[in-house]
């Protein structure tokens, strides 16, 4: 009798405010900073505190650690189930692991997924499902929409051909046509249909960003050409965002917050009288222990899976020079060789390139296992095939050779090493560190042109086990690896490379693909794992440089 009395004593303190809390770019970070059972534990003591708690996620949880890539997203979606959340968001990386496996995710997911701008415009029927434009749901007498967006950038920072259908063609729209208006106009329609069906209040999970290479579709864009979103929370552009007031298309202060990513932050909207106010709730130490126990028990089973032998070297595979310094940025190692070898190996393609600066670790003499894999390309790396003329790559061969060796820092690289140097497979070259290399690129880092002197030479391609002379008009297949987005810098600098090499993908035209395409990409796990012991062939790459180096 006594404790129902405390009970009901407890639940009349309660707050009748509404408290949404929210998580966005995750990105596996399940037991860094706050982690998965911090933000459960969290949830509790709001739940404590107020009547009506929701929790929310604005996209980008299931990419960016081995946790996700060896489970396809499923166990982040085992976390989020545990944690209890309510809705998410699409980011652009829960695209990364295909279609049909995020359909997987979905159908497992015991929170619902939204995102308005997402259609299928194929004509099969076989499109996702499950997952919605916006959910209502009733706090008291005050009911909240949650809207969900995702940024049209998806296309190209997750997988293009993911979006197509056989034959090429898109089969999914981000509503990203027209200068940002049809994004506009997609949201304005949903904001107003979900207000139309009641909705006090409308609060936006977006994965948009503030990034000025993300207009039109930032979610500043977005806020202030639309009207009737009460709230915006966001993801994307990893931003730190307690609360900023943004004009909508009225005039009216939105505010727009965002906590970061990897759980460093947990962000806390309230809306108590009609007022709406974010913040962001971070150094947050208490772990809920059903929850700790579960993200344990996950671990576990990923360790499983990391520990799992799949290859055997008998030689130490390298990134290095026998002093131990770097090598990887400005010559040919042997594991630069072998990822190579192995991305040419899968893909079918006539060429591999690898930027140096995304093999990231060394694999000692033994046996392999799927962890050291990931070790050597941590960031969920994607693969495209492309059709190339022999000058294109040659020229993205001279763009990415223009730093090797140089006594100068261009900024973003160090002296005489570039993260873009490329590691090669089906192709040899030489870099005649003398010439400097008359490459240019605009202010964004992209290829623009080869006005004089090349300091790459004499490169020949593999022909019926011959290396002949490449001819610089017909068409190649290349295979070039790219940054997933996540590592915003680097795959614009990449995309750079890719610019470089006026790469087309086959089937596709318009001048948009030369920056965009990521065709056929495969998981870079997928990758080494066809290759066994491997020596590396000794070909004449920077013949010249080694002389200089005395090496
Ligand atoms: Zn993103």
């Amino acid at each position: 009798m006594l404790g129902l009395m405390t009970t009901a004593f407890a639940a009349d303190e309660k707050s009748n405010d509404i408290v949404i809390l929210y998580t966005n770019d995750v990105h596996c970070a399940v037991d860094d900073n706050i982690g998965s059972a911090g933000m459960a534990a969290y949830k509790k003591e709001m739940q404590a505190a107020y009547n009506y708690v929701a929790l929310v996620d604005c996209g980008d949880s299931v990419q960016g650690d081995v946790i996700g890539t060896l489970s396809k997203g499923e166990y982040l979606v085992d976390i989020m189930n545990e944690v209890g959340y309510d809705f998410a968001a699409f980011g652009n990386h829960e695209f990364d692991y295909t279609l049909p496996q995020l359909q997987k995710l979905i159908d497992k997911a015991k929170y619902q997924y939204l995102c308005c701008n997402l259609t299928y415009t194929g004509k099969d029927g076989k499109g996702l499902t499950g997952y919605k434009a916006y959910e209502i749901k009733t706090y008291g007498d005050i009911k909240v929409a949650f809207v969900g967006i995702d940024t049209p950038e998806s296309f190209t920072k997750s997988t293009p051909t993911y979006f197509q259908d056989a034959n090429g063609n898109f089969v999914y729209s981000f509503a990203e046509g027209n200068k940002g208006a049809d994004l506009y106009n997609k949201v304005q329609e949903t904001v107003d249909a979900a207000k139309k069906d009641g909705a006090t209040y409308v609060v936006a999970l977006a994965h948009l960003g503030v990034d000025e290479s993300s207009e039109p579709w930032r979610s500043t864009d977005l806020i202030a050409n639309t009207t009737g979103i009460d709230a915006l929370l966001d993801g994307h552009s990893h931003s730190t965002i307690a609360m900023e007031l943004v004009k909508n298309k009225d005039g009216k202060e939105i505010p727009l917050s965002s906590t970061g990513t990897k759980l460093v932050n947990i962000g806390k909207l309230t809306i108590s009288n009609g007022v709406f106010t974010t913040e962001l709730v971070s150094d947050y130490a208490a772990k809920d222990d059903t929850a700790d126990a579960f993200v344990k028990s996950i671990q576990e089973k990923n360790e499983a899976l990391v520990n799992t032998v799949v290859a055997r070297t008998s030689v130490d595979l390298t990134t290095k020079h026998s002093d131990g310094t770097r090598a990887i940025r400005n010559r040919e190692t042997n594991l630069g060789d072998l990822c190579a070898d192995a991305y040419r190996a899968v893909s079918g393609a006539d060429i591999a390139l690898v930027n140096g600066g995304g093999i990231r670790a060394d694999i000692p003499a033994g046996d392999i296992t799927y962890g050291q894999i990931i070790k050597v390309h941590p960031y969920g790396n994607a693969l495209c095939v492309v059709e190339a003329t022999g000058q294109e790559i040659i020229d993205a061969l001279e763009w990415t050779a223009r730093n090797t060796m140089s006594t100068y820092s261009d900024g973003e690289n160090s002296v005489g090493e570039m993260g873009g140097f490329l590691q090669v497979s089906g192709l040899k070259y030489t870099i005649d560190t003398t010439v400097k290399s008359s490459a240019k690129g605009d202010d964004k880092s992209m290829f623009v042109s080869v006005d004089g002197a090349y300091r790459v030479k004499n490169v020949k391609v593999l022909k019926n086990g011959k290396n002949v002379d490449i001819d610089p008009k017909p068409t190649y297949t290349g295979f070039p690896q790219l940054y997933a987005q996540g590592f915003r810098r680097r795959h614009q600098y990449v995309r750079g490379q890719q610019a470089a090499a006026g790469f087309r993908h086959a089937g596709q035209s318009g001048p948009d693909q030369l920056h965009q395409g990521q065709p056929g990409r495969r998981r870079s796990r997928n990758l080494c794992c066809s290759a066994g012991p491997h020596h590396g062939h000794c070909h004449p790459v920077h013949r010249r440089a080694r002389r200089q180096l005395g090496g």
